[in-house]
């Protein structure tokens, strides 16, 4: 027998509204949103006080899953994004193997059946080893196709640098194509540069100077102008300068913009100022650059034109990070905390519950066509977040859940706490326990 679940008096945060209400959930689904009396078979959550998010859905992650699960895995990240108020992601395809093929994904997919307990996608990789099978490929079969992360394994494999692979897909692709938008010969030229003053050495500081604004904006310019000739469907990951905001546009609502783009909640949270306290842990690609720079993305993310946030948590061990320069690997985790960091800049005043929750809800689930995920609606699957807007509680190496073990929010103070996390109707984490018995569902999108 399924568990019902009433939460009573809570402050539900949805569709640009905030109101006090009662919801019932059960057999996995929303079944009912207003006043409702309770019946003895009923488990009733005191929402008094408490607010209710639709569960975070992180339009890019890197769970590592398969082949480099000592940084992490689908079930030990699955549980932090579940502390941390998130139900639902899309992995990158950067595993081992790169997820290149339709079989690898299927195979993908069933090991996450098996370990998430969160609800899950996949993109499938695209570069310019596998782009004539890309094309050929029935694209209805998957949420997107990324290059995101797999110039890593292979130099020059990055769209941005291609134009005439990237050309070609978006003459034939159907599907999202979400791209990691920087120029490496701009790289490589500043890299060269600061290789002959400081050797190996260069310090973390210069890292927004080597992946440049200039870089990322003449890569996000050229996919813009090559994507609206073909009209194709492109997702920009990851915006990371002012200049690249104004590339994009806010006169039309997001399910009609054939261009989308997201900022990664790092780069809102840090700006160049923090290298000389982090170091390589902040080391990220793109880099986090200049206060300007996050002062813009936040502005531009408040005024629509950046359409969604993400974490593209990307765990990675403490020695892989505390390596010098070149070989200090980009990326960090970050999704166990991107609820509480986009709730401290609502303590500032620098943005609504409600935007918090278009942003990290309700967009992906349309920018993605998920089904039924996204807004609290009668109906709708169960995936919620229970939040108390006012208990403090410090990021500390013993409550992070990362396989990886750190954080580069170790220290920092949280205002709000994570209390309950429903994922299909089950309650999977309350107040600090976590029950597994149930895993997440592959998510189902509009096709
Ligand atoms: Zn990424």
């Amino acid at each position: 027998m399924t568990l019902k679940y009433l939460i009573k008096n809570i402050t539900m945060v949805n569709e640009g509204y905030s109101t006090t209400t009662d919801i019932l959930i059960y057999d996995g689904i929303i079944q009912k949103i207003g006043n409702i009396y309770v019946e003895p078979n009923h488990n009733v959550i005191d929402g008094t006080d408490k607010h209710l998010f639709p569960g975070i859905i992180d339009g890019q992650v890197h769970f590592r899953d398969p082949g480099l699960t000592h940084k992490g895995d689908l079930y030990t990240e699955s549980k932090a994004a579940i502390a941390g108020g998130t139900t639902s992601f899309i992995d990158m395809p950067n595993t081992v193997p790169n997820i290149l093929t339709v079989e690898s994904l299927k195979e993908k997919y069933e090991i996450a059946s098996k370990k998430s307990l969160a609800n899950y996608s996949f993109f499938l990789g695209v570069n310019g080893d596998n782009i004539e099978d890309v094309i050929k490929t029935d694209t209805s079969q998957f949420i997107g196709v990324s290059d995101d992360g797999l110039y890593f394994t292979k130099k020059g494999n990055l769209l941005a640098d291609n134009p005439e692979t990237m050309e070609k897909l978006f003459a034939n692709c159907k599907s999202i194509i979400a791209i990691h938008s920087e120029k490496e010969a701009v790289v490589e030229k500043n890299e060269q540069a600061f290789r002959e003053k400081y050797g190996d050495d260069i310090p973390a500081k210069f890292h927004p100077i080597i992946r440049s604004t200039e870089g990322c904006y003449e890569a996000t310019k050229q996919a813009i102008e090559l994507a609206q000739k073909h009209n194709a469907r492109l997702h920009i990951l990851h915006l990371t300068t002012e200049a690249e905001t104004h590339l994009f546009q806010n006169d039309i609502p997001l399910q009609e913009k054939k261009i989308t783009t997201e900022v990664s909640v790092h780069h809102l949270w840090f700006s160049d100022k923090d290298y000389e306290r982090l170091g390589m842990l902040i080391k990220w690609n793109p880099a986090i650059k200049t206060e300007q720079d996050k002062e813009g993305l936040l502005k531009a993310l408040l005024d629509d034109k950046i359409d969604i946030i993400t974490t593209d948590h990307a765990p990675h061990t403490l020695e892989e990070k505390q390596k010098p320069y070149f070989q200090s690997m980009s990326g960090a985790p970050m999704v166990q905390h991107s609820l509480n960091c986009m709730l401290e800049f609502y303590k500032q005043d620098l943005i609504s519950l409600e935007k918090i929750v278009e942003k990290m809800c309700h967009n992906p689930a349309i920018l993605y066509s998920m089904t039924n995920r996204g807004f609290i609606r009668e109906g709708y699957f169960a995936d919620l977040t229970l939040v108390d807007l006012n208990s403090q509680w410090t990021v500390a190496k013993d409550n992070l859940l990362y396989k990886c073990g750190w954080s580069p929010l170790e220290g920092t103070t949280f205002q709000t706490e994570i209390k309950q996390t429903f994922v299909n109707g089950n309650l999977v984490y309350d107040h600090g326990l976590f029950y597994e018995e149930k895993s997440g569902m592959a998510i189902d999108f509009k096709k």
